[in-house]
């Protein structure tokens, strides 16, 4: 035999009751014989009590609101399949005995717990008759089952203790003699005497249990409104999805803690029985649900959900003299206990200064009194203090074996870290499988959804992605992630999302990611004005984990936010130079911010498109090589231009060629001005730990003195001419020496220059040819033979490729592996 229970969120209307009748024909269509409890419609116990109140306030408006409750009941009956005379007739008959009851209340002006029992009764006796009607009307034999006749409690009222042998004993008989559905009212009890009780807000569950465990039922079914046991809240955590199965213990834990899809008490006595708990959602029968079960010995568990308490507060009695008081602990929890105050986690350093107590904020004045009563003379001698923290949440993951789980908790706190998220306390819960942890209320999302993909999502990790400047090299970037993003999805591995584009014109954001295929349309018809600060502000306040921003847009206007972006725990990734060729102190800054906050900020493309020159310096710095020089060619323009510029082909046309290819700027003397190539040099020499201002760089600019004052593009273009007889000049003067032309950059460990330099063939630039890039490092391991890195160093896509290197980066040293 079955027991099913459906709660007030599947009899909230009619519509609701009529899809819980028809899931119950189906089971009809099996067996004949099962019992189904209720709870009272949606709402209706709130309202019971709420009447119930106003009626001992001797406030005449309860009778209004009694009327509202009848009419709501005969609504919803109307409604269904049924006699609606007859029905209304039922109904009435209850109200009015509630009604009389009420005017007993009002006229007493007194509400005892025991009244209030007896008024909640008819929430589930309202429920259960109706559609125990509507069922019968229906075709399926049942009848009207008052719980109050079957389950034994003793008499404390409000949430009364169940005497299981004699109410096993009530229940067998009963179920021994019947044949039929029963239909069960939950949540409601009886005494010894026969006086009305109720197992606590929310005991319908229980009494499901109740009755399932005492007939050995094949299995326990709790309709509810979600899919089953989620891995987290899903308003918090995106990606939170239902668990298969939990253990009795697991579920326990879990509701205890703010998952609220399962009144705690039910699980003991299907426990005992080993009954199976299975949670199904009425709006959606067909999902597959969670089933509670035992504990399979050789399996073995893991983490598996996130709860949290979103308000909580933190005492902390504190003080140097602290260990040298005897019985303070004692003395603090029976202050605690004599206010009955509900402690949450405590914690307490090894030292014995510290003892701090979550609890929950309406608590926390009184707490803070009984403390400090309580430590009165100590307080006033300045050996204890207390201490009230406030705006906190407390997050708990739960799990069967996770405190045997090495590592788990270093995955926990590594993950929080590395989102700047800081923990306040944390401690093994109430169990063996939780550790809970308190945090500032403010990350509690971001936490969430944090420990959610670190634990939960082994497969499939998740990057947020917030770009800037979707032009040339952010549309190649977003199409290469779209093109990734298909295979990535298959393996469930990392996955990309892209919370947020803005381009110069428009910004649109999306938790769930921005669609690829057409985040162009998207953005068009967005009808959000672009405006950096707010693009930020909006990223900060989305508060998701694992947040990237990457500057992809041409100028340097977004740089100056981007220590402001880190401060907030999201990493940066950008080609753009700006940044890291401004002072040194802005450049030490970004820097100190980014490892204050546990992020990262990274520029791959800044140089050379991505061509692992950055990162070949950076990894020499880190394993303690000493770099004493650096070579290089890092303008793909400047480096077409020269490598052409060997046989009898004039500069100018060479130029003009450059230009036609894209290979330069539109204006190509922001190439030849040298500038840019500075810039790229300067990144390189404090990527090898040399403090350098931009002006400790000596430019060449390799527009020729009488030409630089030419102010427009078009006059220069069309005087580039000028420049041939000089050039044609020193490209002779260089083959005499046997050598060719190439514009380099240099640095010998004190000074820098970019300059136009006449090169032999035993120089490894010599033979340097189309418009690639090459540097030449040399360290105390590389001495004589540099380490040479050479390729294509230009264009959007080489960039593109250059920052999605940066972001997996991010993702590793987030934790997230890739592939
Ligand atoms: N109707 C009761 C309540 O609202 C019992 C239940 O819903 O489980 O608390
Ligand atoms: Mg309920």
């Amino acid at each position: 035999m079955k027991v099913l229970k459906f709660g007030g969120s599947s009899v909230g209307s009619s519509e609701r009751i009529k899809a819980v009748l028809s899931i119950l024909k189906q089971v009809y269509s099996k067996e004949k014989k099962f019992a189904v409890v209720f709870s009272a419609f949606q709402g209706v116990t709130d309202k019971l009590e709420i009447i119930a109140k106003l009626a001992a306030d001797g406030n005449k408006s309860y009778l209004e609101e009694l009327n509202e409750l009848r009419e709501k009941h005969i609504d919803i009956a109307t409604k269904l399949p049924c006699d609606p005379e007859k029905l209304t007739e039922s109904i009435n008959v209850l109200l009015n005995e509630l009604e009389n009851l009420l005017k007993g209340v009002n006229l007493l002006k007194e509400l005892t717990p025991r009244s209030m029992d007896y008024i909640y009764s008819f929430g589930e006796r309202l429920s259960c008759a109706i559609i125990t009607e509507s069922l019968k009307h229906s075709g399926i034999e049942c009848g009207f089952l008052d719980a109050r006749k079957l389950i034994r409690t003793n008499d404390k009222f409000g949430k009364a203790e169940v005497d299981f042998t004699a109410s096993n004993k009530l229940i067998t008989e009963f179920f021994n003699k019947t044949d039929i559905v029963q239909i069960v009212t939950g949540f409601i009890a009886s005494s010894e005497n026969g006086i009305s009780t109720t197992l606590g807000r929310g005991g319908s569950d229980y009494t499901a249990s109740i009755l399932g465990a005492a007939l050995n039922a094949e299995e326990i079914q709790i309709w509810t409104d979600v899919d089953g046991i989620m891995t987290a809240d899903p308003r918090k955590v995106v990606d939170a999805h239902s668990l298969k199965a939990v253990t009795y213990e697991e579920a326990s834990e879990m509701s205890y803690f703010g998952a609220k899809v399962i009144y705690p008490p039910t699980m003991k006595p299907a426990m005992d029985k080993k009954i199976k708990i299975r949670i199904k959602n009425t709006f959606n029968p067909n999902a597959r649900g969670t089933v509670i079960v035992e504990r399979e010995p050789e399996v073995k568990f893991n983490a598996k959900g996130i709860s949290s308490i979103d308000d909580v507060s933190i005492i902390r009695v504190s003080g140097n003299a602290m260990p040298g008081i005897e019985g303070v602990s004692a003395r603090i929890f029976s202050a605690l206990a004599r206010d009955r105050i509900k402690i949450l986690l405590i914690t307490q350093g090894s030292s014995g200064i510290s003892i701090s107590v979550a609890l929950f904020p309406g608590e926390a004045a009184k707490a803070m009194n009984a403390l400090r009563e309580e430590f009165k003379l100590e307080i006033y001698e300045n050996r204890i203090e207390t201490e009230l923290i406030e705006n906190l949440s407390m997050i708990a993951v739960v799990g069967e074996d996770m405190l045997d789980t090495p590592g788990i908790t270093g995955r926990v706190l590594q993950s929080l870290g590395r989102n700047g998220i800081n923990v306040i306390a944390v401690a093994q819960g109430s169990s063996q499988l939780n550790i809970s942890l308190v945090i500032s209320r403010s990350y509690l999302s971001k936490a969430l959804n944090a420990l959610h993909s670190a634990l939960f999502l082994d497969r499939r990790k998740i990057l947020n992605l917030f770009l800037i400047g979707p032009g040339l090299v952010g549309s190649s970037l977003l199409e290469y992630i779209n093109a990734r993003y298909k295979d990535v999805k298959k393996d469930y591995s990392t996955r990309l999302k892209i919370a947020g584009i803005a381009n110069s014109k428009k910004m649109v954001f999306d938790k769930n990611g921005v669609e690829l295929n057409n985040w162009k349309d998207i953005l068009d018809n967005s009808d959000t004005k672009s405006e950096v600060e707010q693009f930020i502000s909006k990223m900060k306040e989305m508060n998701l984990p694992n947040s990237i921003f990457i500057d992809c847009s041409g100028r340097g206007a977004i740089a100056p936010y981007y220590r402001d972006i880190l401060d907030a725990s999201i990493s940066v990734t950008t080609p753009n130079k700006v940044a890291n060729s401004g002072s040194y102190q802005n450049y030490l800054t970004l820097r100190e911010t980014a490892a204050r906050r546990n992020v990262r900020f990274e520029y791959s493309a800044n140089v050379g498109a991505g061509l692992p020159i950055i990162s070949a310096i950076s990894e020499m710095v880190r394993n303690s090589d000493k770099i004493t020089r650096i070579e290089a060619v890092l303008s793909g323009s400047l480096s077409y231009i020269f490598n052409r510029f060997r046989n009898e082909e004039k500069i100018s046309q060479i130029i003009l060629d450059a230009r036609k290819a894209g290979f330069s700027e539109p204006d190509p003397r922001d190439d030849l001005n040298g500038l840019d190539f500075a810039r790229k040099m300067l990144i390189l020499i404090r990527e090898a730990g040399f403090e350098f201002e931009p002006e400790d760089i000596k430019v060449e600019n390799l527009i020729p003195q009488d030409m630089q004052n030419i102010t427009n593009a078009e006059d220069f273009m069309n005087s580039i001419s000028d420049m041939d007889d000089h050039y044609k000049n020193l490209k002779k003067k260089a083959e005499e020496k046997k050598g060719r032309l190439c514009y380099m950059g240099s640095f010998d460990g004190k000074k820098a220059a970019v300059s136009l330099e006449c090169i032999d063939n035993t120089h490894p630039f010599f033979s340097l040819d189309g418009s690639g890039n090459i540097a030449a490092i040399y360290s105390d391991r590389y001495h004589d033979n540099p380490l040479v890195i050479q390729g294509d160093g230009a264009g959007a896509r080489l960039t593109a490729t250059g920052i999605f290197a940066d972001i997996l980066k991010i993702s590793n040293y987030l934790g997230l592996t890739y592939g």
